[in-house]
Parts: C-alpha cells; structure tokens; sequence
C-alpha cells in the first residue's frame, strides 16, 4: 500500500477533492467548478489537471500515490463505466479507463450515494460496522449500503436506490423517476415542504410555517416542531412515519449494523432520529428492532473518503 490518495466527489456544480493519507487521514481539501459544457467532456482533463498539480505541489511522485477514486451522480458497473449522469451531461462514458489513461493511475468509480455511505463505514458514524445502510436526505433521496466493507453495486449498479421504494400507492403527483408515491416524494427536503404545503393547504389551524409563505424550507419544518408548532410536528411525525417504516423494510431485506441518516435534512439533528424511532419499531422483523438509526458525521466530505477507500479493495 502507498501513503497517498486522491479522493473527487463529482457533483453538477463543483467537484470536491481531497489528498488523504491511506489510513483515512484528509491532508488537504479543495474544490474546482464542474466544467458541463460540451456535454461534460472536460470534467475528466480537470480532475487529472488538478491531481497533477497537487502532487507538483506537494513533491508526490506516483510511487507514492494509490490512486484516484471517484464518486459520479449515476449508476456505475464493476468495470467502471458510468451509465448516465444527467447532472453532468453525460451519457456512456468508461470513466475508469479515460480517467486512468488521463492521469497514469489507477482509478476507482462508485455512484455518489454509494461511495458517501462507504466514506462513512470508513472514517464517520458508521466506523466499526461491518455492514450499514446510509440514507441521504437532500433535495432527493439518496441511498447506499455497504456488507463487509464492500458497496453493494446491485447487477444494474442500482442497489441503494431507497428514495425510488414507492410508499403510497394514492400519489398523485409523479416523482422525478416518473413513478407515483416514492418515499422521495415525501421524506427528501422537497417532499418535507411539499408536504408541509398540503397540511397548511388543508388545515385552518394558526401555524408559524404560514409566515414563511412559499419560501418554506425542511429546516423551518424542524425549527418550529422543536419549538412544539401543532402542524409542524404533524409534518415531522408524518414524513418521518412514512421514512422509519421504510427503514424497517429495508431491515428486513439486509438487517445492517446500523442505519446512517445524512444529507442537509440531517442537519434537524436529534429531532429526526427520535421522530424515527418508534415507526421503525412498529412494523421492523422482531429480531432486528435493536438496529441503531444514527446521523451521519462527515457531512459533505463523505464522499471524498469514501472515494479514498475504494482504492483499498
Ligand atoms: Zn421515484
């Protein structure tokens, strides 16, 4: 093994970066803008770019360095082949031979959700588990699950994609997938203020959510439940109802050491691992009821370690 790494998370608008320690220790952190033009075809030249000059930089040779693993938004085969990134204008692109011929190393590529939830099991709240599943609460909902170590890609690099579990077959409004009803709908920071809209929509009940107006955010959502608001609480033991007997199907078909809850909605805190607890419990198999629900710990950098880690298996 090599003392050094890189690790890039690809996201629409920037693409984190970061030189790690192979023992999981981040040297340094950095960020380049996400060149999308020419249906993305410069992004790869970048990220060598900047690897080149980080090791410049740093006196790194490649005798030193393990490699570049790379976390993308889209389903991922085990030979590194990207299959679609919408939000990077790409459609096939064999990522891990472009990237390697590009820099001289050897390269690792894992969807986002996938490779964050890995980061996690690696060096955040997920450190000592052999097996976790990692919920992402963005704008959407993204999902990873990890057994021994390993990202479980899923034969069509699909495995994790918890935000598409439909949970009510009564939806009316599509989700982005073009299905009806996915927890995505209703748990992900668009679905908690679509869903604190309907109940504002459907109750005459005063509520401080109404000084927000159309500007309402998940985050206003958690604040005034804190702050013992009716219809907040309503909306958080709503979609969090709906979320935590969806964690408990989830223990039924994987039964992980523990569930991670990141994402910017995991920012309310305590707030939404207690609102999970008891739903889960309601409907989860009896002999993985014990199954902890925590908040992920490394935030946005997730995926930079996660990234890292592909490079040692
Ligand atoms: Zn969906």
């Amino acid at each position: 093994m090599k003392k050094y790494g890189f690790g890039a998370d690809v996201g629409g608008t920037t693409i984190k970066m970061g030189l790690f320690e192979m023992d999981g220790t981040l040297v340094e952190k950095w960020e380049i803008p996400t060149d999308t033009t020419e249906k993305g075809a410069h992004i790869l030249q970048d990220i060598a770019a900047t690897v080149h000059g980080k090791m410049v930089e740093n006196d790194l040779t490649k005798d030193m360095v393990e490699g570049i693993g790379i976390g993308v938004p889209g389903a991922v085969d085990k030979d590194g082949v990207v299959n679609r990134a919408v939000n990077l204008g790409w459609d096939i692109v064999p990522l891990a031979e472009e990237l390697g011929k590009l820099s001289g190393m050897r390269v690792k590529v894992g969807n986002d959700a996938n490779v964050a939830a890995l980061g996690e099991n690696w060096m955040g709240s997920g450190k000592g588990y052999n097996s976790i599943v990692m919920v992402t609460l963005g704008t959407g909902i993204g999902g990873g699950i990890i057994i021994d170590g390993n990202i479980l890609t899923g034969a069509n690099g699909a495995a994790g994609e918890i935000g598409h579990i439909v949970v009510n077959e009564q939806e009316i409004e599509a989700c982005n997938c073009g299905h009806y009803g996915c927890i995505e709908q209703y748990a992900s920071a668009t679905g908690i203020v679509r869903m604190a809209k309907r109940a504002l929509a459907g109750t005459s009940e005063g509520s401080k959510l109404r000084t927000f107006g159309e500007a309402v955010s998940a985050k206003d959502v958690f604040d005034c439940a804190r702050a013992g608001d009716k219809v907040a609480c309503d909306v958080v033991d709503q979609v969090c109802g709906m979320l935590g007997a969806t964690l408990a199907k989830i223990g039924c078909v994987v039964n992980p050491d523990a569930f991670i809850i990141g994402g910017g909605v995991s920012r309310a805190g305590q707030i939404l691992i207690d609102a999970l607890q008891e739903p889960f419990k309601a409907q989860v198999f009896h002999a993985c009821k014990d199954t902890p629900i925590v908040l992920a710990t490394l935030g946005n950098d997730a995926g930079i370690y996660g990234a890292v880690r592909m490079l040692l298996s």
